[in-house]
């Protein structure tokens, strides 16, 4: 079994997800708003072994804030179903040209909902999906503590060499993009990441280079990482498989 963990399958088409399935992967399927919860909770009763389900609001999605009582509901409600909460985080590229005190406003909001979604999280011990943008780390790693959540996974995390080591001294895992097949910058930070907390990620259908982001880009990107780490890229892939199954030991399903 092959894991892209973060990717948002409710936006990938049947045929895109019965490939990735008949090559054996698992898809960690992000939710973004309470429509995208509901979709990826079919998408679970269709394809019950490999759709992991990460319920959430999308940070950067302030239109759907509203929605937080409703998806928290439907967290509870299905906890048999779903594996983590996510995606989840800070809002970052959504304040951009926005002025001081907007900034401030959204972020406060953002933070706002980001601690409830923590709170489910620590009171069922679900594992977070978390989309937190460089140095906002310090702001999401007190209440990670606050909250007791430990193994939180940062998707597509890219931030200086210290914000990277303060990840790896709290345990947290970072998953790739396939961002590391054509931005030569990030595959330099892909690099430094030590093996033990890495995982992979399509975040499909996100395009790289123009190309729509599917499970299958796992391949790629293991087989351009695995020769940093002295490996095939097969025992790369079973490496992520490992650290995939420690990061989401927390939750049976
Ligand atoms: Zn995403």
């Amino acid at each position: 079994m092959y894991y892209d963990i973060h990717c948002h399958a409710d936006k990938l088409s049947s045929k895109e997800i019965e490939t990735a399935i008949k090559e054996n992967f698992i898809i960690g399927a992000v939710g973004m708003n309470l429509e995208s919860n509901e979709k990826i909770l079919r998408l679970k009763e269709r394809y019950p072994k490999n759709i992991k389900v990460f319920l959430g609001i999308h940070p950067e999605s302030q239109s759907y804030f509203h929605e937080i009582d409703r998806v928290i509901e439907l967290i509870e409600g299905n906890l048999d179903k779903i594996s983590g909460i996510g995606e989840i985080g800070i809002p970052f590229f959504y304040l951009e040209g926005k002025s001081a005190v907007e900034k401030k406003k959204i972020k406060y909001l953002g933070l706002e909902i980001f601690e409830r979604f923590l709170k489910t999280a620590s009171k069922f011990k679900l594992p977070v999906n978390l989309h937190v943008v460089g140095s906002d780390i310090h702001l999401a790693l007190p209440l990670l503590k606050r909250y007791n959540i430990e193994g939180a996974l940062f998707h597509w995390y890219e931030g200086s060499l210290e914000d990277l080591n303060l990840l790896v001294l709290n345990n947290h895992f970072i998953s790739i993009s396939p961002d590391i097949l054509v931005n030569k910058e990030y595959f330099e930070f892909a690099k430094k990441i030590p093996l033990d907390m890495v995982l992979l990620e399509s975040d499909g259908p996100w395009e790289y280079d123009g190309k729509r982001g599917t499970p299958q880009m796992i391949f790629n990107s293991a087989s351009i990482l695995a020769p940093f780490h002295n490996l095939t890229t097969t025992e790369l892939l079973l490496k992520i498989s490992e650290n995939t199954y420690r990061y989401l030991d927390q939750n049976k399903n």
